[in-house]
């Protein structure tokens, strides 16, 4: 039986990010995050392990077995099992973090055509092609490459708006991951509220889930993704938001989701939606 446990937030917790074990750049095994998910209460946890990148695209260090395909079809067998193991305790859903990179739309169409996956995330982690949240180095060199602060989001922002409509994804990851390595509030200006408010019209167009992401809390910038005044654009366009504990550990689990949670609130948000293996959607109240 698993371990009740009560408290406002049980049953009312979930992540569609996360998961990031072994496979990827976290660490523990499958059955250690599904068992924290299970104590917390959780309804759904979805595993959304980084795909392979090509070489290119590797990070220092990185090795070409976490890259292989191989690995992601280990990772892919082991979330089946996680997923007959713990059946009827909680929904979990197989997925992946895609990379949303111009030029790289036929490697993630193979990538997607060779795994069955229940969703997927999609991310901008690179911007004109520069790892940039990879170091704070990276992201000075990313700043720097597109003339500053303002021209960097706005590039990164023009990225995540050419890739939408060519890389089929359920939940739009860390909508504001260039404040990332920022410290303090990333100011926004009008160009970027402008280029934000067309991209969440968008967004709620396609019914694209966007990902209250907590693992900002952990960084430099210290902050939810996205930020509040990001959070109520969304609200005002009606786009469904979901939950992303963003777990590289299994002691990571539900890290924040709280906070998360009252972030939702105060952009106005009354429900967090979340997605079921068969392809169906949910949500629960709060
Ligand atoms: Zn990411
Ligand atoms: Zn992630």
């Amino acid at each position: 039986m698993p371990e009740q446990v009560t408290g406002s937030t049980h049953g009312k917790l979930l992540s569609l990010h996360g998961g990031h074990s072994i496979y990827g750049d976290g660490s523990g095994r499958l059955d250690e995050f599904v068992r924290a998910a299970v104590k917390q209460g959780m309804v759904a946890f979805g595993f959304s392990e980084h795909m392979p990148r090509p070489e290119k695209y590797w990070y220092p260090g990185e090795s070409p077995e976490a890259n292989s395909w191989a690995n992601f079809q280990r990772y892919l067998e082991e979330v089946q099992q996680v997923k007959a193991a713990f059946r009827g305790q909680l929904e979990i859903l197989l997925g992946a973090e895609l990379e949303l990179i111009p030029g790289q739309e036929d490697f993630v169409s193979s990538f997607l055509h060779e795994f069955q996956l229940d969703y997927a995330v999609g991310s901008v982690h690179f911007v004109h092609d520069v790892g940039f949240d990879y170091s704070v180095e990276s992201y000075h060199r990313a700043l720097k490459l597109c003339g500053g602060q303002e021209c960097f989001a706005l590039d990164y922002l023009d990225t995540l708006e050419s890739m939408m409509d060519r890389i089929p994804f359920q939940v739009l990851g860390h909508f504001d991951l260039f404040k990332v390595f920022h410290q303090g509030a990333f100011p926004l200006t009008d160009r970027m509220r402008e280029k934000i408010d067309g991209l969440m019209a968008r967004i709620a167009r396609k019914s694209l889930l966007l990902d209250i992401n907590a693992r900002g809390l952990l960084k430099p910038c210290q902050e939810i993704y996205p930020g509040l005044e990001i959070l109520r654009i969304a609200r005002r366009h009606n786009v469904a938001v979901t939950l992303g504990d963003d777990s590289h550990a299994p002691s990571e689990v539900g890290q924040n989701l709280d906070g998360a949670l009252q972030h939702a609130r105060s952009a106005g948000y009354t429900q967090i939606s979340f997605l079921r293996s068969d392809g169906s959607r949910d949500r629960v109240m709060f």
